[in-house]
């Protein structure tokens, strides 16, 4: 089971370690000598409950979780998380509170704006705080900065404050938390942290609940990781069903309320325990290479490399994200010249540079370089840039 290193820059599903998948091929049809591959045995088995349990323990050694909060998986992905973050966070308010809050939601980007859409479309009452194409000529691309916005925080009833971390379709990334809302302690914080997860070191317990679907950083589609602040888990019980009717809000079916979900350790339902599998490896994998700080190092590297190689020729390249807030997984430019766009993927493809194309509602490019990637691909990446444009300009 080989293959050559792949230089795939896809913005997700994305390239997983080649050796993580050589043992999941394994363990998909033999697992621990059981004679059953992985996808075979029940959720409820000791070997399954193993993998679960594995999972969460090495998640929590590899992002310093404290025992603040709990680690816990869920079937769908970061579009079930927008839905399930609505129901659960506002229904832990009402539990809290006795009263109905409001969600505020930090726009950046195409992802946290679908995830405010579903917010309303639940009919939980929102507050947009800022959309940051309000200061940007309409265009994604900047984080307005701190002291624009604090005060609508301060002066809210926020049952939550919500935003997404990493902006995998804009390229934009929060470089640190807002601290009007982290230093607020009547606020629960919630991210997503989809395409950026484990790519960097965070202080997990300034947040009420972070949510990651597995396909970028992480594993294969199909699973999404929760963490998640205990006391969120207790106000979400004191809301009964009736009083959550009654207020207006959204009952959560019962596979995505999260304190039933964490009661039966992940496996209120079936859990695809394959794929929580692939996600355990792909932890393990990071732990033997020295854990996110190392992830980290080698992820500011590759970001610096290409950047700088797309910096060299400002009139050549257009940048369309504020430097103070580009992103280090998902790197976005367009070609200033008209004409030249299919001549750039068609040369890269010959490379084997493939999964280059920018998102379909903002076209140019997108190089995705995800913790899997590395730093030799994205010098490969960073060369065939500057050759173009030398060749082009
Ligand atoms: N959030 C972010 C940051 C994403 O990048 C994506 C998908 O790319 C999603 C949410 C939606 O994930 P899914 O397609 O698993 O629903």
């Amino acid at each position: 089971l080989q293959r050559e290193e792949p230089t795939h820059f896809g913005a997700g599903p994305a390239q997983l370690p080649t050796e993580v998948l050589q043992q999941s091929a394994k363990d998909l049809i033999n697992f621990n000598n059981l004679g059953l591959g992985i996808g075979e045995i029940s959720h409820r088995s000791k070997d399954a409950t193993k993998v679960i349990d594995d999972a969460k323990a090495h998640l929590k050694e590899l992002m310093n979780i404290p025992d603040t909060h709990e680690v816990f998986f869920m079937q769908g992905g970061g579009t079930t998380g927008f839905s399930s973050i609505a129901s659960n966070l506002s229904a832990a308010y009402l539990g809290k509170t006795g009263k109905v809050g409001t969600a505020g939601y930090l726009v950046t980007g195409s992802w946290s704006q679908k995830s405010l859409e579903e917010a309303k479309r639940l009919r939980v009452p929102t507050e947009v705080i800022f959309n940051s194409k309000d200061y940007n000529n309409g265009k994604y691309g900047s984080i307005p900065p701190e002291s624009e916005w604090a005060g609508k925080v301060k002066d809210g009833q926020f049952s939550y404050v919500y935003l997404c971390e990493n902006e995998t379709v804009h390229g934009v990334e929060w470089p640190r938390l807002p601290e009007c809302v982290t230093s607020n302690p009547d606020i629960e914080l919630v991210a997503d942290l989809s395409s950026d997860i484990l790519s960097r070191e965070i202080p997990v317990s300034q947040y009420g609940l972070i949510i990651a679907g597995a396909q970028k950083n992480i594993g294969l589609a199909g699973l999404t990781l929760y963490i998640i602040k205990k006391s969120i888990l207790e106000d979400i019980k004191k809301a009964s069903e009736e009083e959550i009717h009654k207020a207006g809000l959204p009952i959560t079916p019962i596979a995505f309320d999260f304190p039933t979900v964490v009661k039966n350790n992940s496996a209120y339902n079936t859990i695809p325990i394959f794929t929580l599998h692939v996600m355990d490896l792909v932890f393990q994998h990071l732990l033997k290479k020295g854990g996110v700080k190392a992830q980290q190092f080698e992820n500011e590297k590759k970001a610096d490399i290409l950047y700088t190689s797309l910096d060299q020729f400002p009139n050549f390249y257009n940048m369309p994200v504020d430097k103070s807030c580009r992103s280090k997984m998902n790197v976005v430019f367009t070609l200033k010249k008209e004409g030249l766009d299919e001549k750039f993927l068609k040369e890269a493809a010959e490379l084997n540079l493939t999964g280059l194309k920018g998102h379909r509602s903002v076209g140019g490019f997108r190089a995705s370089i995800y913790n899997a990637l590395s730093v030799e691909s994205v010098q490969k990446l960073a060369n065939f840039v500057r050759e173009f444009a030398e060749k082009n300009a």
